[in-house]
């Protein structure tokens, strides 16, 4: 097996667009470092509610593939060559909105046994062997199926990971400080009447936003390339999220701040050090590990 670098980062996620949404900026700069960078996504977000009207004819299988490609160009901008899918393109699907009819289907991920996905999760921590791993907290943000199963998924593999003999130093979900959130909320006020969205959505609609406290960890990508890596990533998932710099919109029109600081709060490891928040996510990770 050719060496892989030093860094290596896993990063967990439910469809195409959430890893650009919540880590764009993270994972642009470490690709950037020359850390090994590694997505795994559950699913190709079969039932996500497309944006364009000249793709609104794309559903189910035709949408996977077509987010499959967005996803291609999404990891092309953040300078990420490692990106799969769970188990295979096609081994879960989208399980759509919590409540929805859409949950009970067989092939869904929400139906998936969690022991066995997260086995499949460990195969590619047993190659990879990441030191950082990044999900969604036990809610998935904001309370979506496939987010809190791969939640589940990811936290489970780790479990299992560690007790195969290759263990994950640290353990990050993806966070967004309240106070930070209600700033940009408030700026978005007043800038909506110049951008092409009707309404605004409100910080409920953030996924993971916890008091300020519990953030340990932040990614700084303002006024950077990486910035740009996520606006532009963010941008090739077209059939789902519409951008107008700083603020986007997913498929419900309702205008969200586009973070370029990434928040993270450690659950599993150790900080790289104490007081403050970390800077990064690789801190206290010696070399030799
Ligand atoms: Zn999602």
């Amino acid at each position: 097996m050719t060496e892989l670098p030093a860094r290596r980062l896993l990063l967990v996620h439910a469809h195409p667009d959430d890893e650009s949404i919540n880590n764009g900026v993270t994972m642009a700069r470490y690709a950037a470092e020359g850390a090994h960078v590694t997505l795994v996504t559950c699913t190709l977000g079969e039932r996500g509610e497309v944006i364009p009207p000249g793709l609104a004819h794309l559903t189910g299988a035709a949408l996977g593939e077509h987010r499959l490609r967005e996803l291609t160009a999404a990891m092309r901008s953040l300078g990420v060559e490692d990106f799969r899918l769970l188990g295979g393109a096609g081994r879960f699907c989208d399980s759509g909105m919590m409540g929805l009819p859409d949950n009970d289907d067989p092939g869904c991920l929400w139906q998936a046994d969690v022991d066995r996905a997260a086995a499949l999760l460990v195969e590619v921590i047993r190659e990879v062997r990441p030191q950082v791993l990044v999900t969604y907290d036990p809610d998935g943000g904001y309370g979506h199926p496939d987010h809190i199963q791969a939640h589940r998924i990811a936290m489970r593999a780790a479990e299992l990971a560690a007790e195969a003999g290759c263990p994950i130093a640290k353990v990050y979900w993806n966070r967004v400080p309240r106070s930070v959130a209600e700033e940009a909320f408030a700026r978005l006020d007043e800038d909506l009447p110049g951008l092409p969205f009707a309404k605004a959505a409100g910080i409920e609609d953030v996924p993971g936003v916890v008091d300020g406290e519990r953030i340990t960890a932040e990614i700084r990508g303002d006024g950077t390339a990486h910035a740009d890596a996520k606006a532009a990533a963010m941008r090739a998932h077209a059939t789902q999220i519409t951008v107008a710099e700083p603020y986007f919109a997913l498929s419900n029109d309702l205008a969200q701040p586009v973070f370029t600081t990434e928040y993270y709060e450690l659950v599993r490891g150790e900080r790289g050090f104490e007081g403050g928040r970390e800077s990064d996510l690789f801190a206290g990770i010696g070399e030799a590990s």
